[in-house]
């Protein structure tokens, strides 16, 4: 038996995304940019999937733009940002992904802000107010993530965009955890830009996109052809867009069912790792409403039966992640269980759900993981 548990690293992709991929490169085979009918069909589709896309979330054709993922989507907020909307100073958490991280550390001439986050990693929003409130009249970007990739805290979108919104700052959230699962509706939430990548939703890879709220006017950070409206020059990806939107539209009908199917087996997991093991702990907030609920990041109490732990689910087929999959291959300790585990006193695994999981996975790895840590 196969189970696979590392959702938040990348899902599989779903037979109806398949499907509409392999139609799409059947039919779609006309360059979008000509103008005769194989290349106006093309467009055509390219654009209804915009359509399909921005109604999902309430927004505006005009405001979603197609890119390579959430890497891509992020580095263009940070560096356009800076670049053409005269971002001076960036606060953001010190827990956020590296795609973020690393573009603010790129701008030497800009002032950084980190704003902690609590010992469940949830954005300290009275720090982020004094800073905001120290800087008014200065250019300001606000970058906080949706939910942490590893750990599942959620932070309070709106209550940041309010905060945003009073101290006249620009607000972008890395929400590649959460399109798909939690309901973010753009009409009913103040904010300057959102990101996104399919194959956190089960589509492909190597496809995103990125919310550019209609009041921001910046420039392509790819130049050549004047494709996306000329924010992102190259021929588009028709087959990866048409994964990404039939993977939203299956995400829009059932993700309440979906929502619950997930929490019920991160219940079911959680309370059975309770039961068998000891002193167990978990990283990141427990409290409803305030996880995301297809993550699970377990500490299981260090010793050297569970030094390996993770390696020996591999080893019986049940894939989940120790470290931060994005940022290595290695399993290295990441930095935010380094944070919320200074001392060294648990061996982290996240396990990450999805919709393909059923309840024998759940018991297969709980019962692998009671007979390995009972050797
Ligand atoms: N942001 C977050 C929070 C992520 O989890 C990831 C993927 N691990 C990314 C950004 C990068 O997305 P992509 O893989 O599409 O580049």
């Amino acid at each position: 038996m196969e189970v696979f548990l590392d959702n938040s690293a990348s899902t599989p992709l779903l037979p109806e995304v398949i499907e509409e991929m392999y139609t799409a490169m059947h039919l779609y085979y006309g360059n979008p940019s000509s103008i005769h009918k194989p290349g106006r069909i093309a467009k055509d589709y390219i654009e209804q999937s915009r359509k399909s896309i921005a109604e999902h979330f309430q927004a505006s054709v005009g405001e979603i733009f197609f890119t390579s993922g959430g890497t891509e989507s992020n580095n263009m907020i940070i560096h356009r940002s800076v670049l053409d909307l005269g971002v001076r100073h960036i606060l953001y958490s010190s827990i956020e992904h590296p795609s973020v991280l690393q573009a603010i550390q790129y701008h030497r001439n800009t002032g950084k802000h980190i704003i902690p986050t609590d010992d469940l990693g949830e954005v300290d929003y009275n720090r982020l107010e004094q800073t905001l409130r120290s800087l008014v009249g200065e250019p300001t970007l606000v970058s906080i993530m949706h939910a942490n990739n590893e750990i599942g805290t959620l932070n309070d979108l709106h209550r940041i965009s309010a905060i945003c919104k009073e101290y006249g700052a620009l607000f972008h959230s890395d929400t590649t955890q959460t399109i798909g699962l939690e309901e973010l509706r753009l009409d009913q939430l103040d904010i300057d830009f959102i990101t996104a990548s399919a194959h956190k939703f089960h589509g492909p890879k190597g496809i995103g996109f990125v919310y550019i709220n209609q009041r921001n006017s910046i420039r392509p950070m790819i130049l050549g052809g004047s494709q996306e409206r000329n924010m992102r020059a190259g021929t588009e990806n028709i087959a990866a867009i048409a994964g990404m939107r039939k993977a939203l539209e299956i995400s829009r009908t059932k993700q309440k069912k979906h929502r619950t199917h997930i929490h019920r087996l991160r219940t079911k997991l959680k309370s059975g790792l309770i039961e068998a093991i000891p002193n167990i702990c978990f990283f990141g907030q427990q409290e409803e409403n305030k996880f995301l609920v297809k993550i699970l990041n377990v500490g299981f109490p260090k010793s050297n039966q569970t030094d390996l732990l993770n390696l020996q689910l591999d080893m019986h087929g049940i894939y989940a992640s120790g470290g931060s999959a994005c940022s290595s291959g290695v399993e290295s300790r990441s930095p935010i269980i380094q944070m919320l585990d200074p001392t060294y006193r648990y061996v982290p695994i996240r396990f990450s759900f999805s919709i393909l999981n059923t309840d024998q996975d759940i018991d297969f790895v709980l019962s692998t993981i009671q007979n390995l840590l009972k050797n």
